[in-house]
């Protein structure tokens, strides 16, 4: 294992979590402007966080103390400007009417619109550069952000997105010649692309969102965790092992927490942890993260006492020399 972290919001890096992260003797911190259907807004504000020159000594700090900080966000719609849809309709989705709209994501046949999605994800790797050279600009996070247009309408949505991530990905090689794009492989591109095949340096990025954290993820008795891991052979066989990174929500507090205050009080089960995380590395995965959010500084504040991320980092197991 290359990097074992957390992901966490913007706004909670701090040295708080520097210590804590470097005392448990992880490695990765992820940071992740808040998804759900609120289009292009959190990147926004990310990017005037990342200017700020508080946030560029914590990132220096971060370097120092030998932790890789990526940012890990579904971009798309930022990538993809809603405002361009009164002059490039074409550019956006169809609707299952036949309508184009340009609520989310984009049409992924459209040369000029991926083209555009190049363009921007350069700007967004060059604001947003990362040490270990790997990037995660994914698509919005919605259900069924399908384009229904006679050529996307042929392909699956799996294979939509692995045509937006490899133009995303040309992208971030024009301004980061070693950067690569991850493949996030969750909720209904779970399973990955059939006929639309990854481009050079793209890797896999497996986030089990539906899964039951109360139980191990190989655990047959669990249906729903059955089909989790059932498209983990098959991506592997499809991106390989370079770069493959598990995003797990073992701590997700800010699921738990339905996303807002107040936080609540999380538990754990590092049995779990410990039993997944050998599964994932046995399959290969060279990094092992978590969403973490709303268990930094505010959850020491809330109940006077630190998370037990100490027991987590153990959980998870060593990385390699
Ligand atoms: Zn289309």
């Amino acid at each position: 294992m290359r990097y074992k972290g957390i992901v966490i919001y913007p706004e909670e890096l701090s040295d708080y979590w520097l210590d804590r992260v470097a005392d448990s003797g992880m490695n990765f911190l992820g940071i992740h402007p808040m998804g759900g259907n609120l289009q292009g807004k959190p990147i926004a504000e990310a990017i005037e966080w990342v200017q700020r020159p508080e946030t560029q000594r914590l990132l220096e700090r971060a370097e120092s103390l030998g932790i890789a900080v990526e940012y890990e966000m579904h971009a798309l719609s930022w990538l993809m400007e809603r405002e361009l849809f009164a002059e490039h309709p074409d550019w956006f989705r169809m609707d299952e009417n036949g309508e184009r709209t340009n609520d989310y994501n984009c049409c992924a046949s459209s040369e000029e619109g991926l083209a555009h999605l190049t363009e921007r994800a350069a700007k967004l790797a060059s604001i947003f550069k990362t040490p270990t050279g790997r990037y995660h600009f994914w698509t919005d996070d919605v259900p069924k952000p399908k384009c229904h247009c006679p050529k996307c309408r042929e392909i699956s949505a799996a294979d939509e997105t692995m045509k937006i991530y490899n133009a995303i990905n040309r992208g971030i090689q024009s301004v980061d010649p070693n950067g690569c794009q991850s493949y996030l492989a969750y909720d209904n591109v779970i399973d990955g692309p059939d006929t639309v095949k990854p481009d050079k340096g793209i890797y896999l990025e497996f986030a089990p969102m539906l899964r039951n954290t109360q139980r191990t993820i190989c655990d047959p008795e669990s249906e729903m965790n059955k089909r989790a891991v059932a498209p983990i052979r098959r991506l592997i066989e499809l991106f390989g092992t370079k770069d493959a990174q598990v995003l797990e929500y073992w701590l997700d507090n800010s699921w738990f927490s339905d996303w807002k205050m107040p936080i609540r009080r999380f538990a754990f089960s590092p049995d779990i942890v410990a039993i997944d995380s050998a599964y994932y590395e046995k399959c290969g995965f060279e990094t092992i993260t978590t969403f973490g959010i709303y268990l930094g500084e505010d959850y020491y504040k809330s109940f006077g006492e630190h998370f037990d991320v100490h027991s987590y980092s153990k959980a998870v197991g060593k990385l390699s020399d």
